[in-house]
Formats: C-alpha cells, structure tokens, sequence
C-alpha cells in the first residue's frame, strides 16, 4: 500500500515537471491556438497557466478622456483623444508587462495572408494598403461556420467602432483597437455582424477600457465597411511614427490625395519584426508569398 502511494506522488511529480516544461516549451512557440472552430473559442490560457498571464487593471484608465465621433456615414465611435492615448501609452510602458502575443484569428481553419493583402499593396486609386488581410477561406467566400477573431495581444481597448444595424450600402466597418503593454496599437476591422450566421454565438464588441488578454474573442471574421470578401484586416500603429508621419512631406500629400484612406497614424508593417516585434512571427506563419506556403485548399 505504502509503495504504491509512493509511486502515485512519483507519478504526480513527473507529470507536473513535464507540464512546467511543455509549458515553457510551448510559451517559446508562435502555436496556432485553437483546435476547434468558433463551437471552441481560442484561448491562450489554455497554454500558459492564468497566474503567469500579466496583470493589467483598470487603474491605467483612470482619468482617460473618452471622444464620442458619430461618423457622417452612420455609426459611432468611442476613442480617448490623442493626450489620453500618449498617457496610456506611458501608463502601459511604465508597467514593464512584456505581455503575451498569438495569432488575431483562429488558426484551426487554416487561415492564410495573400500577397495582394499584404502591407503596401496597391489599392484602388493607387493608394496604399496600410494593414494587412487574413483570410479564412480562399478568395475571401464567407466561412461555412463563425470564425473567432481573437485579441493578438494583451492590453486595453482604446477605440471602438459600431456598425450601425442598418446600413445597407455596407459602409461602416466594426473595428475594435487596443494598445498593448508595448504601447503600440493593434487594430482589427470588419469585425462581422449579429445577423452574419443566424441562430450562432456571438461576442458584442468590448467596450472602451476594457482589459484583453491575447487569445481572448473579439468578435468574428466579417465583411463590415468597404469590402466585399470576408476577411481581417489588421493593422499596427505606432504612435511615435504617428508623430514623424504628422510632419512628413510625403503623408501631408498622400492625406491630401486620400483623404481618410491616408490618415497619418503610425501604420507599420505587421509583417515587419523590426518593426512591428514579436506579433511578425506569428504572422509571417501564414503569407503565402514567402516560405512554406499554407495548405488551406483543403478547407474549400
Ligand atoms: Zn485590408
């Protein structure tokens, strides 16, 4: 009897170390998160035990001022103003969170970026593309089921964007921001809609100050705003780079030609790991004009 519950403590520490080390293990991976579908929401803390996942609190809000912009075309946007970003950009730094990163989309459906939605592509009218696209499905064709978009970092959300119910031309998009313990900005849009897949769950877009960790659901994959494919558009922006483009000849006359299209904000490259840090590699997983390319035909 004595032995054999001594085996079982034996047993019960191998299984604990090893769990400490696959953990650690897995913590140095960029790891697709989700094994399921939208049925199973991705989460991050399924890998990395919460008590390491950093603490981030509601104090960092604390006398933020929130901007109310009712868009001209419909639907409302809370954001802080530009004084309170740079506070909370300090606020954040100041913790010295290094903070958690995963891929902003569920990686079980094998999501891929094309090289046409990569950053600086060539849009309409010759401007540029300032983020980049990942698509669920080929051709950016609406996914059979809800696919989860999920937060690629921690940190708190610093402007939200509701597409009004109606809006038949489609013009306004649902984007939530959040401003990471790095201080940069991430960025998702076309977020879907309630009436996308009927009967299915859906997750209301966060409110303004709300605390995310990376790999919690933002909402799903949609075609909200001024596209016709379903897909993620994701973008980083720097508010240091923000300041240099605000004095920039080039953004002055590129805002000049492209109006809101062009909006100096400090976009980088996503897909930039000098730029962009550690969220490129997890990223770079998943273009297909460089490396290995992704099998999604499979999923068609
Ligand atoms: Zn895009």
């Amino acid at each position: 009897m004595k032995i054999s519950n001594s085996k079982n403590i034996f047993i019960r520490k191998i299984s604990t170390a090893t769990k400490v080390l696959m953990s650690s293990f897995l913590l140095s991976l960029p790891t697709p998160l989700a094994k399921d579908t939208f049925t199973k929401t991705p989460q991050i803390t399924e890998i990395i035990p919460r008590h390491i996942v950093p603490k981030l609190n509601k104090s960092l809000t604390k006398g933020l001022k929130i901007v109310e912009n009712i868009n001209i075309r419909g639907g409302v946007t809370h954001c802080y103003n530009d004084s309170s970003m740079l506070v909370l950009q300090k606020r954040l730094l100041n913790t010295g969170i290094k903070g958690q990163y995963t891929c902003p989309i569920d990686t079980a459906i094998k999501p891929y970026i094309p090289s046409t939605g990569q950053f600086g592509s060539i849009r309409p009218a010759g401007r540029t593309h300032l983020g980049i696209d990942i698509y669920p499905r080929l051709y950016g064709r609406k996914p059979k089921k809800p696919v989860a978009v999920v937060s690629a970092t921690d940190g708190i959300v610093v402007s939200v964007k509701k597409s009004p119910q109606n809006d038949p031309n489609n013009l306004i998009a649902n984007n939530i921001k959040i401003m990471a313990p790095d201080g940069k900005i991430y960025s998702y849009d076309h977020l879907g809609r309630r009436e996308d897949y009927k009967g299915a769950k859906y997750t209301e877009l966060k409110e303004i100050g709300s605390i995310i960790h990376a790999g919690d659901t933002l909402g799903t994959v949609g075609h909200t705003g001024e596209t016709a494919v379903w897909h993620l558009h994701f973008s980083v922006e720097d508010l240091n780079i923000k300041k240099e483009q605000e004095h920039s000849k080039l953004w002055k006359d590129l805002h000049k030609r492209y109006s809101v299209y062009a909006t100096p904000r400090g976009q980088i490259d996503p897909l930039d790991k000098e730029k962009a840090g550690t969220i490129a590699d997890f990223l770079n997983l998943y273009r297909i004009d460089k490396g290995e390319k992704v099998s999604y035909y499979a999923s068609l």
